[in-house]
């Protein structure tokens, strides 16, 4: 027999921004489909228009834009499989209700809401399932011709599974192995609503995954509980040989380890918790985004797959092409990956560190240029290259190199205490003249020259650096202070010393 190709997708539904962790859940899907030559699917799941939110399908289309994870068959580039919207394959899902029913395998409820509350209140733990649904207002209780009665007389209903007792179902999961469970601790769940003429989640999905050829489920492991359900749904559907295999992903999980990572965890330490920011329409609420705080695509998508997923060697860097080659679901973890924001940024910078100069430089022009800095491109490459190192995220350039432009505007108080001494002014003013009668102007020039110079006069040699570079900086920070001096011209270092010389002088 042919090999079938392998065809897997992602699922959400419309109800706001996407977690971290569905990107993670994508991240996993898309891995596993391109490494066996597969599609990578967009399903919008939107049967339950009461958590629509207006806006998430857009978010999370561009969220994959921004990844750089494109989906083979969506919404937005269609597909041979489409609509893509569940919204919009009523008419497919009322077949299958139907299907089902003339099978016995699922039956028409008439309670109504406050019905089944009054029956909560009677019955502890009350579960509607083989046990009960004889006591309840259905089909099987009612007969034939009353159910239709009531129907003609468009009587709202629902249509439940009508799951059999005592069975056992097993359910093949790639992370966990097989998870058999007892049919009766399932209750009869609603899979349609006569009320919006939509299925709900349960039927929709195992339908959809059914006809678009989906040959792997792949999809966080709050869905478990789902599962059994929709093995039986396959089963009854009469779709059990081409059923796809189950991959249920662990959790992420608070930085502390204790229960799954929420909004709220994000807020309180200051991370994002989603791909890109997001404005809740209702409130106008804004969310922090991965993007918008400055992290590189490559980068989330590196750090996101091994939260869960390890090489089972040290490499901690990895390509998406290289990521695609080694993933697999032995190697995904069965319990819960604890989200550690300091690896994130760890990643952001390793990835800085991997761009070249000039590409981080074209970034960064504009920036200078909105400053009113007018600078060569090429001395912005050379500059970067000096401080790349000390960022972990490319808005941090400006503070790194921002004396590279302009002359500090103030000075540094605690260093100033400690490094500008009495006798600093006065050194400072014969540096000036030592400086001015250099023609070479290069750092390692300048190196040597001003050693020797410190060492004739017997001055002490940090006394002197570390003076210098408040003068230069502003600060106790940056590359090395001759490599700086070089890169802003003996004319504007006079200039620096000159200005502290009369700002710290006179403080003093
Ligand atoms: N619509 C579900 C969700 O929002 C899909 C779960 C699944 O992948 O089966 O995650």
């Amino acid at each position: 027999m042919k090999q079938q190709k392998t065809r897997v997708r992602f699922a959400p539904s419309p109800t706001g921004p996407l977690h971290i962790g569905g990107v993670r859940t994508a991240l996993y899907n898309y891995l596993f489909a391109k490494q066996r030559g597969g599609d990578f699917i967009l399903r919008i799941e939107d049967t339950d228009s009461t958590r629509f939110v207006p806006g998430s399908e857009e978010y999370i289309q561009e969220a994959f834009d921004w990844l750089g994870l494109p989906f083979d068959e969506s919404p937005r580039e269609g597909g041979d499989y489409g609509p893509y919207r569940q919204s919009q394959r009523r008419e497919i899902y009322k077949e299958q209700v139907h299907r089902l029913l003339e099978r016995g395998a699922a039956y028409i409820a008439f309670d109504t809401p406050e019905e089944l509350d009054a029956k909560r209140k009677e019955v502890p733990n009350f579960q509607y399932d083989a046990s009960t649904r004889g006591q309840m207002r259905n089909s099987l209780t009612l007969g034939k011709e009353e159910t239709k009665r009531l129907i003609d007389r468009k009587t709202q209903y629902v249509v439940r599974v009508k799951i059999e007792p005592n069975r056992e179902i097993a359910v093949d999961d790639m992370i966990r192995g097989k998870v058999v469970i007892n049919s009766s601790v399932l209750d009869d769940k609603v899979i349609y609503k006569s009320a919006d003429e939509l299925p709900t989640y349960h039927l929709a999905n195992v339908v959809d995954d059914h006809l678009m050829k989906i040959t792997h489920v792949i999809r966080g492991e709050e869905w478990l509980p789902s599962a059994p359900l929709h093995v039986w749904l396959y089963q009854n559907l009469g779709w059990e040989t081409t059923m796809p295999k189950f991959a249920h992903l662990p959790l992420l999980l608070k930085p502390e380890g204790n229960g799954k990572l929420s909004k709220r965890d994000g807020d309180r330490l200051g991370f994002p918790v989603f791909p890109l920011e997001w404005k809740d329409p209702a409130s106008g609420q804004l969310s922090m985004g991965y993007r918008e705080a400055g992290y590189l695509p490559e980068a989330v998508i590196n750090f996101l797959a091994l939260l869960g997923w390890n090489p089972g060697t040290e490499q901690e860097l990895f390509t998406l092409d290289e990521l695609i080659q080694a993933f697999s679901f032995e190697r995904c973890s069965k319990s819960g990956a604890k989200f550690d924001i300091d690896k994130a940024k760890w990643y952001n910078h390793q990835y800085i560190q991997n761009m070249s100069n000039l590409v981080i430089a074209k970034q960064f022009h504009p920036t200078l240029e909105e400053k009113g800095i007018s600078v060569s491109i090429e001395k912005v490459t050379r500059i970067v290259g000096l401080i790349k190192d000390r960022v972990h995220f490319l808005k941090e350039l400006w503070e790194q190199s921002y004396f590279f432009f302009e002359a500090p505007t103030n000075y540094d108080e605690k260093t100033a205490r400690k490094r500008w001494k009495e006798e600093t002014p006065d050194q400072m003013r014969q540096l000036i003249e030592l400086f001015e009668t250099m023609e070479n102007f290069t750092a390692n020039h300048q190196e040597t020259v001003v050693k020797q110079w410190i060492s004739e006069n017997g001055f002490n040699m940090g006394g002197i650096m570390n003076a210098l570079r408040l003068a230069i900086v502003g600060e106790p920070k940056g590359p090395a202070i001759f490599v700086i001096t070089e890169l802003i011209g003996k004319r504007e270092t006079i200039r620096r010393i000159e200005g502290a010389i009369n700002t710290l002088s006179l403080s003093a």
